[in-house]
């Protein structure tokens, strides 16, 4: 079997590495001659909308799968992509995405999109202020969006983001961050991994522990399989959740394995990187239950020494062969003994760079 997979980065990295002892072939299709896949698999570089990196990617694959939302729709047109570019349409713009949960009867923080000045004074009765204002596409990590702190400010942040396309959101007063995974397979079977609780600095996520104590499993699990079910989705998909005294309220959908998945590599019975691969490939899905505690660890900007972290008993090392540049993932370490978590903790934070 051979898979094909748009974007060479990290995760198409570990989703080739999961396909090879299933004795599926990975191709995949980056403008970079330096991705990190590009290590383990065969590499077309090309533009992500270039016909002729498209058609020599997708050669002979049996499937079609992708590591970003962002692909652009008319690149895939021709091809026998999973999951299906109705995941993409839905997840590649926040509106489409609030109206999907809100739809379903999942909690969503208040909403509404600006397209222009006129829209500013409506937004601020429905939502009021504080709140979010973000770009309806495009965003990752924080990027793309500007706190507005009273009603005063949304104008101008409105015009810093462009004036149009946008959603403002009200802030929701959450204790703590969720994310939950899931994969849903051809056949139609979901596997939902246990929820994980995210920390976030810089907008970027820090530290992942898994699974999540004392959250509302099921609900987060029936989120996770609810979103799946209505997109038809085929692969692994991610929605991040915010815990609030009032319930579980839902951020966004990533169409694709996330960064709080990277601990079932080594935490779950199941990797997600696998299930994906054997979910757009028509194979039956694995276990993905939690083998006990663990915690992943990214390291961001600049590299740890990689001997240092090493030496910390029973730490897995992921490092992705990147350039540092400050507020880059250039790895990961995932820890399933609590008390190798600080020594990690302090050397990633030593190395941050945002
Ligand atoms: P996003 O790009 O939507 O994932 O947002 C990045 C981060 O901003 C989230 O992980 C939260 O920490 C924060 N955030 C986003 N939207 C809201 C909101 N409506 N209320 C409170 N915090 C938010």
């Amino acid at each position: 079997m051979r898979l094909a997979i748009l974007g060479g980065g990290q995760l198409a990295w570990m989703l080739a590495l999961a396909a090879e002892p299933l004795g599926i072939e990975v191709a995949v299709l980056d403008p970079s001659p330096d991705c990190a896949a590009g290590r383990v698999a065969e590499l077309v570089c090309a533009a992500y909308d270039d016909p002729d990196g498209l058609d020599r990617v997708s050669a002979g694959a049996d499937v079609v799968t992708y590591e970003f939302e962002n692909v652009p729709a008319a690149a895939i047109e021709r091809l026998h992509v999973l999951p299906s570019p109705a995941s993409l349409a839905v997840t590649q713009d926040r509106a489409r995405e609030k109206e999907l949960l809100a739809g379903l009867g999942i909690a969503v923080a208040p909403y509404a999109l600006i397209d222009s000045d006129d829209d500013v004074a409506a937004a601020l009765e429905r939502v009021g202020a504080p709140g979010i204002l973000k770009t309806r596409r495009l965003g990752y990590d924080g990027k793309g969006q500007i706190r507005v702190r009273e009603a005063g400010e949304l104008a101008d942040a409105v015009a810093e983001l462009g004036g149009a396309d946008l959603i403002y959101e009200g802030l929701v007063a959450f204790d703590r961050e969720l994310s939950i995974v899931v994969a849903r397979g051809a056949d139609c079977a979901v596997a939902a991994y246990p929820p994980v609780e995210n920390e976030h600095k810089d907008g970027i996520l820090a530290c992942t522990l898994a699974p999540a104590e004392g959250c509302d499993v099921a609900a987060a699990q029936a989120i996770g399989t609810q979103v799946a079910e209505a997109l038809g989705h085929v692969g692994v998909l991610c929605v991040e959740l915010f815990d609030t005294p009032d319930g579980i309220v839902a951020n966004e959908i990533a169409p694709r394995v996330h960064n709080s998945g990277h601990w079932s590599i080594e935490g779950a019975v199941t990797s997600q990187f696998e299930n994906h691969v054997r979910a757009v490939c028509g194979l039956p899905l694995g276990d993905p239950s939690a083998r006990g505690w663990s915690a992943m660890v990214n390291l961001v900007g600049t590299e740890p020494d990689g001997a240092a972290l090493l030496a910390i008993d029973g730490a897995h090392v992921h490092r992705y062969g990147k350039a540092p540049r400050a507020g880059r993932k250039l790895g990961h370490v995932t820890v399933t003994d609590p008390a190798a978590l600080p020594a990690v903790r302090a050397l990633a934070d030593a190395a941050w760079s945002a």
